[in-house]
């Protein structure tokens, strides 16, 4: 498949309804390259993909938007991170799994139980943060997406998403509320069509060819795309800072106990490794640093 991961914004002329889309798959790769879990879960961390970018897509910030899956069954935890990158631009994209392994054939609603939804919203550029969670309802990852919309916003939300292992992809449609509305059936009918969309059509069409079969009769603007990347966060400098926060005495003992300590990113799989050298070095800058602030 030729085009980049990319997210699109759209709008229906005239009418308060917006809309976007996104299509994953060189990122999707890249995000569960080092992870081994099973088709369910690797689906569902597709579709969270595509719903948090779908989201994130909907806010002016830039910043951070986690979408957290916390399970009470076999499934302990779901997390994927959408950034937007005040630097670049585009929108970066991690995930991870938490799971009793020998999960056997179950639903993703089997594997996770009684479970709870959170939104975490961490702008960068000023701005609240804000947290949200509810409980688990629906039968999928867009249900479960819906029904928080529903809960916790006045927006009137829609959700499409779609994976195969391969790929993953999604569409999202909003009514703005601060208009009033000509068209009033706008929003019935757009949804309407928008629900006859198929998987496939998903993860296969480019988003000029989704959105022509779709909405054809509907005066639809289609937005310049905006790249999706994977790009994880962590760097020694973090895991030494969290490393600091722990103090001197833990991780010395820590050390002396297991010669080294290794810190694992969930997400990328990378390993940070720190032994005695390494220990003295952290808390040597340490001293420094509140040295030279004391000087002030
Ligand atoms: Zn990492």
């Amino acid at each position: 498949m030729q085009y980049r991961d990319t997210l699109h914004r759209f709008n229906f002329e005239n009418t308060s309804i917006r809309g976007n889309t996104v299509h994953l798959h060189q990122s999707f790769i890249i995000a569960l390259q080092n992870q081994d879990y099973p088709d369910v879960l690797r689906n569902a961390l597709g579709e969270l993909m595509a719903a948090g970018l779908l989201l994130a897509a909907t806010l002016k910030m830039y910043g951070a938007l986690v979408l957290q899956i916390q399970g009470r069954g076999a499934l302990k935890l779901l997390v994927v991170e959408c950034c937007h990158q005040q630097e670049t631009g585009d929108m970066t994209l991690r995930a991870t799994a938490k799971f009793n392994e020998h999960i056997s054939d179950q639903t993703l609603m089997e594997l996770i139980g009684n479970g709870q939804f959170m939104i975490t919203l961490d702008p960068k550029n000023g701005g609240e943060g804000y947290q949200g969670i509810v409980p688990i309802e629906g039968g999928s990852v867009s249900e479960i997406l819906e029904n928080y919309m529903r809960r916790s916003e006045q927006i009137e939300t829609s959700i499409w998403l779609a994976c195969d292992g391969n790929s993953a992809a999604g569409m999202l449609l909003q009514k703005l509320p601060e208009r009033q509305e000509t068209d009033q059936d706008a929003w019935n009918r757009t949804n309407h069509l928008a629900s006859t969309v198929q998987n496939e059509e998903l993860l296969e069409l480019p988003v000029e060819s989704l959105l022509r079969r779709l909405f054809h009769e509907e005066d639809v603007r289609l937005y310049e795309g905006q790249a999706v990347r994977f790009h994880c966060s962590c760097s020694r400098d973090s895991v030494s800072n969290m490393l600091r926060m722990l103090g001197k005495e833990e991780i010395e003992s820590i050390i002396e106990e297991r010669g080294e300590l290794e810190v694992h990113c969930d997400f990328c799989n990378q390993h940070y490794r720190f032994d005695k050298i390494d220990s003295e070095q952290l808390f040597i800058t340490d001293v420094f640093v509140s040295a030279s602030h004391s000087r002030h």
